[in-house]
């Protein structure tokens, strides 16, 4: 069977590619469903997109390698197909556009415009093997039992990253790439929870408080969580794809003040209440007692001297944590690294030494941070290499 197109993954960049590619398309998939990242994402509501959507919001070895794609397909494209299909969304927080009901209408929306593309679908199909001839690629692949080969003009890598390989996660793209000559760089997972293995938040699991979180020079101001097994939450999930093992990150507990001057009024007005009655004014209390366990937080206000206060405000605005690891790739929402954007293509997604192979989305080495950048990127990378496989035919 020959095809002008075939797409590996039917995630949200192989979707959105094939509805661009134009010619004979044939998206594969081994799952049973396709866009099964979509579906569940944003807690079933899909965060879609973000408003302020910039090349500073990805990670990369390269971090000009996005602006192009995210230039010419825009959050504002994305946001105008998603109302076009009469699709209702809200922003929840900092431009995080999520669906009002499902986000499975995101799925049918992508499913309908692949229809009118006349692009085809085929799950549950396994790809046993890929090759090329010089001039044209051919796929081996397996359906209910059956094998045939499929050839092809243009390949599109869309299997995504390592991510929660429980709904089918492989790192195909990554051993079809490496097999034609590209590089990937090192792999691991990101916007994931940490764990530390003494598991000393236990106590306080369910707490949950706004922060600044630091780690290699950089910040994210928003919630933190604690767990039974370590600490999870959005500025949890954002700094863990800065973090590498073995490093501290820092967290400050009062992100928009310093409590120091408010501590030393109290201890004029309130010298005799304990320092800890006064802290579970402004932290939640049960991390208040946590704190005590690893703090000297003894006596009453009116013992604390300027020294001990300002120490004690420079500890919480400043505590610094030495996570075991993260809880990799079983919970993580993405995976950093993968195919070597140095060669690719930042206009067309194409390989510069392999006519025809091109590679989209999370399996490349482009990764968003929390908050509807992943997808973006997935519809941004799969639209440009649509449209230069359109544009050749
Ligand atoms: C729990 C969770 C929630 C998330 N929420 C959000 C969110 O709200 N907003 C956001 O921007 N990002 C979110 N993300 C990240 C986002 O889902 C991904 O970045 C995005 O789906 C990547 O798109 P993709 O098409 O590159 O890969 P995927 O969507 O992962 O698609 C890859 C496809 O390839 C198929 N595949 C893999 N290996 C093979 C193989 N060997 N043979 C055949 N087919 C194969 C898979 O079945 C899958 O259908 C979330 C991720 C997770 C895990």
């Amino acid at each position: 069977m020959t095809w002008d197109t075939i797409i590996l993954g039917a995630g949200a960049a192989g979707m959105m590619c094939a509805t661009q590619c134009g010619g004979r398309t044939l998206v594969l998939d081994h799952a049973k469903a396709a866009g099964e990242k979509i579906r569940i994402s944003g807690g079933g509501r899909c965060n879609f997109t973000n408003i302020y959507a910039g090349p500073e919001n990805f990670l990369s070895g390269n971090p000009h390698f996005c602006k192009s794609a995210l230039s010419r397909y825009t959050q504002w494209d994305f946001i105008e197909l998603v109302a076009a299909h009469g699709i209702a969304y809200h922003e929840k927080t900092l431009g995080q556009l999520f669906c009002d009901t499902s986000a499975k209408e995101i799925i049918s929306m992508l499913h309908a415009e692949m229809t009118k593309a006349g692009a085809e679908l085929w799950l549950e199909t396994s790809v046993i093997n890929v090759g090329h001839d010089g001039t044209v690629y051919s796929v081996t692949v397996e359906a209910s039992g059956k094998r045939q080969i499929l050839t092809c003009t243009n390949l599109v890598l869309a299997t995504g990253g390592k991510s929660i390989p429980k709904m089918g996660a492989t790192g195909l793209a990554y051993d079809i790439a490496r097999q034609f000559g590209l590089s990937v760089t090192d792999t691991r997972a990101g916007l994931v929870p940490f764990t530390f293995s003494d598991g000393r938040f236990k106590d306080i699991s369910g707490v949950a408080h706004p922060v600044r979180a630091t780690a290699n020079g950089t910040q994210f101001d928003e919630a933190m969580l604690f767990t039974h097994r370590g600490l999870s939450g959005p500025a949890m999930l954002q700094i863990s794809s800065y973090w590498h093992e073995g490093q501290p990150i820092s967290i400050d507990l009062f992100p928009d003040n310093d409590p120091f001057e408010e501590l030393r009024t109290r201890r004029q007005d309130y010298g005799r209440r304990n320092l800890t009655t006064e802290l579970a004014t402004l932290l939640p209390t049960r991390l208040v007692d946590h704190l005590g366990q690893h703090m000297d937080l003894s006596g009453n206000l009116a013992d604390q001297s300027d020294t001990r206060l300002r120490a004690l405000c420079d500890d919480l605005k400043s505590w610094q944590l030495s996570p075991s690891g993260t809880e990799g790739y079983r919970t993580a929402e993405v995976t950093l690294g993968g195919i070597d954007t140095n060669d690719l293509s930042s206009k067309t997604m194409e390989a510069k030494t392999r006519n025809g192979l091109f590679a989209i989305g999370e399996a490349v080495d482009v990764t968003g941070w929390l908050g509807g950048f992943n997808f973006q990127w997935a519809w941004s990378s799969g639209w440009a290499a649509g449209q230069a496989i359109s544009e050749r035919s």
